[in-house]
Parts: structure tokens; sequence; C-alpha cells
């Protein structure tokens, strides 16, 4: 059995930057060091953070005193406001990608326009770049809720959540001109995403089985599974090398393997050791 990895899989320079980032400040700040959510959305590494002392917290209000970091995904200005107003030292790991969003929504609806953001309501990027102009940003995920977006006459733009599906974003602006025709259209989804897919596409025509390497609440490694399965119909998401399932590997003679942005190499090295163990004695 031959594994081959993509092109472009696991960590992207901004994951790679906010871990850093979280590192340095749990080995020189005083205690207590929070994280608001998770740094990253990848088990291993959240757990690694909270071995160096580092407490996850849902909200600003759990935190009286200590030093806050902010995750790669960012958070609502309000969030960063109310922790500085609580005296509390502010780290911000926002990937520069997320902000350079923040600044477009910014600017565009400072000049009065409606935003259509593509992308998982519930996720911190999602929820971050909404709460820069809430009454004006609609977020939705599917083709279908974009006849229930709101007609609007004067000026609206489309934005992406940066680890959105490059394909499905072509579907989308289709279906946004026809309803809207004077929107204007920015592909924020970032170039890490993109060379992942494509990689992970590539890779996906020349083997029996796609494996991505990633945690389920990562957005980007879910899509990697997600762009995969178009071209490699046996496609799976695992979180580490014990998830895999040998009876997927029965008769397969040639695996890809991915990694989502937020994946570390150990994690990466660890799966694809396993799969050799599985065509070991073949
Ligand atoms: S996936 Fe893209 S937006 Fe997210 S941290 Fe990496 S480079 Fe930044």
């Amino acid at each position: 059995m031959k594994v081959y990895l993509a092109e472009y899989a696991g960590f992207c320079m901004g994951v790679q930057r906010a871990i850093d980032l979280a590192h340095k400040t749990a080995s020189e700040e005083a205690a207590p060091v929070f994280v608001l959510h998770e740094i990253v959305h990848n088990n291993s590494v959240v757990s690694d953070l909270a071995a160096r002392g580092v407490r996850s917290v849902d909200s600003v209000d759990e935190v009286d005193k200590g030093t806050l970091i902010i995750s790669a995904h960012g958070a609502a200005p309000e969030v960063i406001k109310k922790a500085q107003a609580k005296g509390l030292k502010v780290v911000d790991t926002t990937c520069p990608l997320v902000s350079k969003i923040d600044r477009i929504i910014t600017k565009l609806t400072g000049s009065g326009h409606t935003i259509f953001l593509l992308g998982d309501k519930d996720h911190a990027e999602v929820r971050g770049l909404k709460a820069v102009a809430p009454e004006v940003t609609h977020v939705f995920r599917f083709l279908e809720e974009i006849n229930n977006l709101p007609l609007v006459e004067g000026p609206a733009a489309l934005v992406s959540q940066t680890t959105q599906n490059i394909k499905f974003f072509d579907e989308v602006v289709k279906k946004i001109k026809e309803r809207y025709p004077q929107a204007e259209i920015y592909n924020t989804i970032c170039d890490a995403t993109e060379k992942r897919q494509t990689a992970a596409m590539d890779l996906g025509k020349q083997v029996e089985i796609m494996i991505t390497v990633g945690s389920r609440n990562s957005a980007n490694s879910k899509r990697l599974q997600e762009v995969a399965k178009t071209v490699a119909p046996k496609s799976y998401l695992v979180d580490n090398a014990n998830e895999l399932d040998p009876k997927w590997f029965s008769g397969v003679s040639k695996v890809g393997v991915t990694a989502g942005a937020s994946t570390p190499d150990i994690l990466i090295d660890g799966v694809i050791e396993r799969i050799k163990s599985f065509g070991e004695g073949k």
C-alpha cells in the first residue's frame, strides 16, 4: 500500500503564528493566563496549551485579572474592549487574514453596504465578523438560504469566512448576483484554504481513499474532507491515528492523506505510519 501526502497539508501561517504567540505568552506572562475559546480548533493543540497552564474560558465575564489570549479566529470588537476595560492584558492572535475581512466589512458598512457573509453562523470567526456591523450583516451557509435574505436596493457585498469551499463559493456568487445584481464580490477565502483544497482534489483523483487529519470542530478540516469526497468517494476525517479503521484499507493500494490548517505534523506523521502498518505483510 502506498501512502501519499497532499502537496499542501497541515499548519498554515495564521495557525503557526497564533500557537507561537500563545506559547510565548504562557511562558512569559505571570499567571493567570486565559484563552478565549480554543486557540485553534485542534484537540491536541488545545490540550498542549492547557498543559502549559493556559485556561480556556467561554466569556470575558469569567476573567477578572491576568492575561487573555484572543484566538486565531478573532473576537467581536466589543469583547476586546470589554477585556481591556477590565484591566486585562490582551494578546490578540487573530489571523491577519481574518482581520483583513474585518477591515473590509468596516469600510463597506461605513459606506452604506449591506453585507452577506457566507459562513457557519456558530463559528468564532463568523461571530466575530458579524459583530463588526450586526444590523447590516446577514450570515448564511446554504444556497437555499439566499432566497430568504432580505431584499435591499442600496449597495451590497458578498464576503466569505476564510475556510469555505472554493467551488461552492462560485455557486454562491452566481445565486447572489441573480438576487442582488448590484452586489460587489469579495472572495475572502484564504490562500491556505484554497491551496489545501486544490491539493486535496488533485491527490484525491489519483488514490482510492482519502484521509483528512483534523478535529471535527475545525471548519477548514471539515471542508477539506468534503472537497476530497467529491473526487474520492471513500473519504474520512480523523482526529488522529487511533481513529483509523483498518477495514477502510482492505484491498486498497493507494491512499491519499491531507490535513487541516490547524493539524500538527506529529498527528499527520502518526496517521501515515499507522496506515502504512496496515499494508505490511500483504
Ligand atoms: S486557515 Fe487561513 S484564515 Fe485561518 S488561520 Fe490559516 S491562514 Fe489564517
